[in-house]
């Protein structure tokens, strides 16, 4: 008699069929494919490993049955958890929506001293009143915002230049942290400002109440110059000194930048890279332009294609990694978002990336005026005209009205990816976001046709080009793991 019974009959995968859970599949380039499951996990697989799994024909001994089952794209005698662990792993991955919103950005003015051809927001001139807010419109914003039921709220001032009406902004403050002690939430606080009316009294301000900075930083001087053009022709000199001032006032960490691409961006987003790199920053978020607002009044939305886009984004990326392989730790941002989504079981916040769309229940905007926005770009595009994604107004209509109308649930239902033509199907859609406001903007509809989206072919692309990049390079994914944990 053996001493051992066989290993095999330790295996019960060796004695049943298995079943399929759940699967998508799409090429990832000429000799593989890219398979995902409900929650976004990921296996790469050959053509026949697709063609033997999607036949009952993967054998347990073909080394992709173990890394199919683990991840649960199968299960079979041996594996009787794998339904309910993939359920709590799609639970997890939803479980922020029970939140509700979180990011409350407040219009301060549209006032603004700086004129960028891009500029999302039609901004007026800076002696122009009329354009900011009230304090009446403030309070029945914060009305708004503390009936959320998001255990942290964080509020945003935004313009214009949201610094031009510090009264409000200060108002908004106080008026917020005295709330908090009854309402028991988690508070924090951002003003997005361009630095170039920074002074002494605005950082003490913020230092006083832990609020963050986040500013614009398009790259070298003359670019940035040329991109946000300013009375004295020194945006970039007003922006690096305020960097500087406000790190100093607040904490190195407590100040972040965001940089747009402009045509005059595509040749050289090694030397934006590098000015990220030369004023200290952890990493860069490589932005396209948004079809609203001044980019389309001036055109500067049609002076590139995605194509060059791309190429623009993946020369960056690939530096950025070659930066991390020699050992100086770097992010780009977008990537680490989606890389988020793809190697942890969390989602991230990023409203383009979420599904439910994040517009409102994600984050929302109240005006200078008092409408609420579902998103920013649903603001940039009421600017334009389009009020398609206005909510209502805070002085005429109460939470149920504005978060529960059909301006917010319509295209919430009607774009939800998972069950939209071309995105159910596609293996990328659990890492994907929803977009109606892009989609409509561009399309006239909330959905959308994919093969015409050019938001659908951008995140194509960057899907495939993240998972070639990880697959081809261990230590490639190893840079990727982190980034993904970092964001
Ligand atoms: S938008 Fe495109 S990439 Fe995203 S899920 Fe839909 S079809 Fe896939």
């Amino acid at each position: 008699m053996a001493k051992f019974r066989e290993r095999a009959e330790f295996d019960a995968s060796t004695r049943s069929d298995y079943t399929m859970l759940p699967w998508r599949f799409t090429p990832l380039d000429d000799e593989s494919y890219v398979a995902t499951n409900m929650a976004g996990e990921y296996v790469t697989m050959s053509a026949g490993e697709v063609s033997d799994f999607a036949g009952g024909a993967l054998r347990p001994d073909q080394p992709v049955y173990d890394e199919l089952k683990s991840r649960h794209f199968l299960i079979d005698d041996d594996t009787q958890v794998a339904i309910d662990l993939l359920g709590l792993k799609i639970r997890t991955k939803l479980a922020p929506l029970a939140n509700f919103t979180g990011l409350h950005i407040f219009v301060t003015t549209l006032r603004c001293e700086h004129s960028c051809p891009y500029c999302q927001v039609s901004r007026a001139n800076d002696d122009k009143r009329e354009f900011d807010m009230s304090e009446e419109t403030a309070l029945r914003s914060l009305d708004l915002a503390f009936r959320s039921p998001s255990p942290a709220i964080k509020i945003e001032f935004q313009g214009g230049e949201s610094t031009l009406n510090m009264p409000i902004i200060r108002f908004i403050v106080a008026e917020a942290l005295r709330r908090k002690e009854t309402a028991r939430r988690n508070l924090a606080f951002v003003i997005a400002t361009n630095l170039a009316v920074l002074d002494d009294e605005i950082l003490q301000f913020a230092r006083q109440h832990d609020i963050l900075i986040s500013t614009s930083l398009d790259g070298p001087a003359d670019l940035h110059n040329r991109n946000r053009p300013r009375p004295g022709k020194n945006s970039y000199e007003k922006a690096v000194e305020g960097i500087a001032r406000a790190r100093t006032a607040l904490g190195h960490y407590n100040v972040g930048a965001l940089m747009t691409t402009t045509a005059a961006s595509l040749p050289q987003v090694r030397s934006i890279i590098d000015e990220y790199i030369r004023m200290d920053f952890g990493g860069i978020f490589l932005r396209p332009l948004s079809p609203y607002g001044f980019a389309i009044k001036t055109k500067s939305y049609a002076s590139y294609d995605q194509k060059k886009w791309l190429e623009f984004f993946f020369e960056g990326l690939d530096y950025i990694i070659d930066l991390n392989l020699g050992g100086f730790e770097f992010i780009e941002h977008y990537s680490a978002m989606v890389l988020k989504k793809m190697l942890t079981p969390l989602q991230t916040s990023y409203v383009d990336l979420m599904s439910p769309a994040g517009i409102g229940i994600g984050a929302v905007v109240y005006n200078y005026d008092g409408v609420v926005y579902a998103s920013d770009e649903s603001r940039m595009l009421a600017e334009m005209g389009d009020t398609t994604f206005a909510l209502g107004n805070v002085h005429d209509d109460d939470f149920a009205d504005i978060f529960m109308g059909d301006a917010l649930l319509e295209p919430l239902e009607q774009s939800f990816s998972a069950s939209v033509p071309g995105c159910s199907w596609c293996a990328f859609e659990p890492w994907c976001g929803a977009e109606p406001v892009f989609h409509h903007a561009t399309q006239g509809d909330f959905v959308g046709k994919k093969p015409l989206s050019s938001f659908c072919t951008r995140n194509i692309a960057l899907f495939r080009g993240l998972i070639s990049r990880m697959e081809a390079n261990p230590e490639v994914r190893r840079i990727f793991e982190r980034w993904a944990n970092i964001v």
